[in-house]
């Protein structure tokens, strides 16, 4: 009776992710670090931890930190991160920014 178990087939159809595209640094909607990369989820049928035949795939964002998944959308991205980022037509306008003495209003507190 125990015959059919002498052999231990071991399948399912687990999930991986793969980074692709340019790894550009995204702010995550969620835990808003700048950890979200485009990735690529694709599911396998896998027998006895060996991945045999692609299931689906699909294009997902995907956050490093808080590994939260969002599927691509048309519309919606997630924004990107730049580390002090400053707009080059205002840079060139204004030259390089002048701590001393230059208190623009919108910095005041209310008095
Ligand atoms: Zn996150």
């Amino acid at each position: 009776m125990d015959f059919f178990f002498c052999l231990p087939i071991i399948f399912g159809c687990p999930t991986k992710v793969k980074p692709e595209g340019n790894q550009e640094a995204r702010i995550c909607p969620r835990c808003h670090n700048a950890a979200m990369f485009a990735a690529k989820s694709r599911t396998w049928f896998e027998l006895c931890f060996v991945p045999l035949i692609p299931m689906n795939s699909k294009h997902i964002w995907m956050c490093g930190i808080c590994q939260v998944q969002v599927n691509v959308q048309p519309g919606w991205e997630p924004q990107i991160a730049h580390p002090g980022y400053q707009h080059p037509q205002l840079q060139s306008q204004y030259g390089p920014p002048q701590n001393a003495g230059y208190h623009p209003g919108y910095v005041q507190p209310p008095k």
